[in-house]
């Protein structure tokens, strides 16, 4: 007998993880503000309740994937959460996830925020590798694995109810520093007779090359020894600096996307860094 899951919101997102759960067998009551959106899914076995109210009352476990965190308190908002175990799977900051956390407690339920690291068509699919992080209630997250990895991978990162956002957007910012450097070796190239299809491959086992070194970075900052085993020092690496802008300058590029982490690592390298690796930069961003 599958777990019933109540699912509010079927945008994008909600209706890849609503398939999903009507696919492995769960019943499934579903809500979205505008309901015309629910019909697929109807058809596809889904109850549709009319309204938030009767969608969490018809089920102990109770998802929501809407916007943001407004939408959630708005959608939630005449609804009697008592005794319910509730994920919300909606992108938040982790203070917007802590204090949803406590307004659900308050409200007499158990809380476990969810930040999803896939995109639709990733959901329900085990190797495309896509995944969610949880966090908070992990009497909520034990009892309730089995039914949340039908739409994805379940990464549980512990008791505080900000950590599932937190993770999120730290991966994500990643994500983003990495997009920030392709953005610039694309550009490099860009007026040149070299064929953008061919570098890619290039730049993308690079990047997959170089990415072991967070573990480094890590080891440095659980020891605090930011100079054990460093290949690359930081007095080398910002002797190399101008090499990048002036190649920068001929290429006709700016170096707007490079600037800010170079002179992050002239700062560090005046302070007295220059025997460390990068680890040192993450200190000055603290603060
Ligand atoms: P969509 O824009 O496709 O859907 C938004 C959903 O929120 C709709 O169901 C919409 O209802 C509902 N909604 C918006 N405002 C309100 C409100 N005030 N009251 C009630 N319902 C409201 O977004 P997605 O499904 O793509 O995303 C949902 C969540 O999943 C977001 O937090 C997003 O960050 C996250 N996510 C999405 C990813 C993606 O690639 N799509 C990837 C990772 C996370 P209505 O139909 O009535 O407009």
């Amino acid at each position: 007998e599958k777990t019933p899951v109540t699912l509010l919101g079927l945008g994008a997102m909600g209706s890849a993880l609503a398939r999903t759960w009507l696919a492995a067998g769960h019943p499934l009551t579903v809500w979205n503000r505008t309901p015309a959106r629910a019909d697929a899914l109807a058809a596809e076995g889904a109850n549709v309740a009319d309204s938030a109210a009767e969608a969490v009352a018809a089920n102990k476990l109770v998802v929501t994937c809407l916007l943001d965190d407004a939408s959630v308190g708005e959608a939630l908002a005449g609804t009697d959460l008592a005794g319910r175990d509730l994920v919300n799977l909606t992108t938040s900051t982790p203070a917007q996830a802590r204090d949803r956390a406590a307004w659900a407690g308050d409200r007499g339920a158990r809380y476990l925020d969810g930040g999803i690291m896939a995109v639709p068509p990733m959901i329900g699919v085990p190797e495309a590798g896509g995944y969610v992080f949880y966090s908070g209630s992990r009497e909520l997250f034990e009892r309730h694995q089995d039914t949340l990895a039908a739409p994805a991978g379940t990464t549980y990162v512990g008791e505080d109810a900000g950590f599932a956002a937190l993770h999120d957007v730290a991966l994500l910012s990643a994500m983003y520093g990495m997009f920030a450097g392709t953005a610039h070796a694309f550009a490099l190239i860009r007026k040149e007779d070299i064929d953008p299809a061919a570098l890619a491959p290039l730049l993308a086992d690079w990047l997959i090359a170089m990415a072991p070194a967070v573990h480094q970075t890590a080891d440095h900052l659980r020891t605090g020894d930011y100079t054990k085993d460093v290949v690359s020092n930081l007095a080398m690496q910002v002797a190399g600096t101008p090499t990048f802008l002036s190649t920068a300058e001929q290429q006709g590029v700016s170096s707007e996307l490079l600037s800010p982490y170079f002179e992050l690592m002239r700062r560090r390298l005046a302070e007295g860094g220059g025997e460390e690796d990068l680890t040192g930069l993450i200190d000055l961003l603290v603060h």
